[in-house]
């Protein structure tokens, strides 16, 4: 088909669909994986779910439902002239609305076709005429070659940075969800608050510390090195050695005895140290309380310099990390 024609077919497509507040504006499959999941490292992902959903007050962006099943969905604008797929936000969906923007999926429920037809106002017959714009404007979209940008026009193939969605998703801020109590006593309005109240707030934090100190093997009994970070926040300890990727890393490169093991209690794999004579990993679990018995400042063997990700970590997450219970 031509060009031009199929440019002029799915904007009238987009126009008839855009009527609809909950509708599928579905991805060409060709286009570079847009899986920002995939891109991001676990912990950004993590620190991003939870920016999008404290803005959204733990709402469903389309049909404000609150539940605790929401999930991240990309929007995004095509440009047929230019060929340019652009990223414009970052929401969360509920699983019901989160399905109907997946509609190239097979097997879909009846109660997903109903919640579109509750959310748009519309009657449930209809959804199949819908649907049918749905797949037309898609197969069209895949005769473009798209470029995948950021919203400042940026080829995300080439990556795209945690800082560079965070600011997205304060940008795309629209007013909808003006949080109302924060249980933590800070007040989200845009990221770059959050970054300029960070940096002044935690100063102490420029420097990580790396403490190192020696320890009975529980396994062989014999002496033999650990090294953890200890993040604390706010009197809390909120981060040691296992919980954050980025610096798991650091202490990776450096120390020979810490190593990538399967940990039985947390059944999962974690970066850990391990005896320096059997081999035993040693258990981050009690880490946290050994920084009580062991650690203090002449156990500190060097600081690693601050990185941009650790403010907005320790800015989001000023309370105990889940995942370690
Ligand atoms: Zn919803
Ligand atoms: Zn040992």
């Amino acid at each position: 088909m031509d060009k031009n024609l199929s440019a002029e077919k799915c904007l009238l497509l987009e126009k008839e669909l855009s009527k609809y507040k909950l509708w599928a504006n579905l991805n060409p499959e060709k286009a570079f994986p847009l899986d920002l999941k995939r891109i991001l490292s676990k912990e950004e992902w993590k620190i991003l779910e939870k920016a999008v959903y404290k803005k959204q007050e733990y709402k469903c962006h389309l049909c404000i439902a609150s539940t605790s099943q929401l999930m991240i969905h990309e929007q995004w604008f095509f440009d047929y002239n230019t060929s340019k797929q652009q990223l414009k936000d970052i929401v969360a969906l509920c699983d019901l609305c989160y399905f109907n923007t997946h509609l190239e999926k097979k097997n879909l429920k009846k109660k997903v076709i109903l919640h579109w037809s509750l959310v748009n106002n519309e009657q449930y017959h209809n959804f199949e005429e819908y649907k049918k714009n749905v797949m037309e404007l898609w197969e069209l979209r895949k005769h473009f070659n798209w470029q995948v940008e950021d919203n400042l026009g940026n080829d995300i193939s080439r990556g795209i940075s945690l800082y560079t969605l965070l600011k997205l998703v304060a940008n795309g801020y629209k007013g909808e969800y003006v949080p109302q109590s924060q249980e933590n006593d800070w007040n989200f309005t845009t990221i770059e608050d959050i970054f300029d109240q960070f940096e002044k707030s935690v100063s102490e934090l420029e420097k990580i510390r790396i403490y190192k100190w020696n320890k009975e093997c529980w396994k062989c009994q014999k002496e033999t090195p650990h090294v953890s970070y200890c993040i604390a926040f706010q009197g809390e300890i909120i981060g040691c050695i296992g919980d954050i990727e980025k610096l798991d890393k650091y202490l990776l490169e450096d120390y020979p005895f810490v190593k990538d093991v399967y940990s039985k209690t947390q059944e999962r794999r974690v970066i850990g140290n391990t005896c320096i004579h059997c081999g035993a990993y040693q258990g981050n679990y009690f880490i946290f309380d050994e920084f009580l018995h062991y650690v203090d400042d002449k156990n500190l063997d060097k600081t690693i310099q601050n990185i941009l990700f650790m403010k907005i970590y320790l800015l989001l997450s000023p309370c105990l990390p889940i995942w370690r219970i």
